[in-house]
């Protein structure tokens, strides 16, 4: 697998919705891979966060995609 590919890969993998196949080839990637790990490390926290965001002010579906957005805009930031 390239790193392109596991980054297509890296947000159903965080939320667990890679087929058994897709996720044994994304984790042997991770394994080989530095970037790709620390990337999927960071998506992790990411969706921690607001998943805490989201218990915590029981916010609708449109509000959730409005905060991933912001969080991916202020991640491209401060590259
Ligand atoms: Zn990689």
């Amino acid at each position: 697998m390239k790193c392109n590919k596991a980054r297509v890969l890296m947000s159903a993998a965080v939320d667990g919705e890679l087929s058994s196949t897709e996720e044994q080839q994304f984790l042997s990637h991770l394994t080989k891979c530095k970037e790709c790990t620390e990337e999927f490390d960071e998506a992790k926290k990411t969706k921690l966060i607001i998943k805490e965001r989201v218990v915590r002010f029981k916010a609708p579906q449109s509000l959730v995609n409005s905060i991933m957005q912001l969080t991916s805009l202020s991640q491209r930031e401060t590259v």
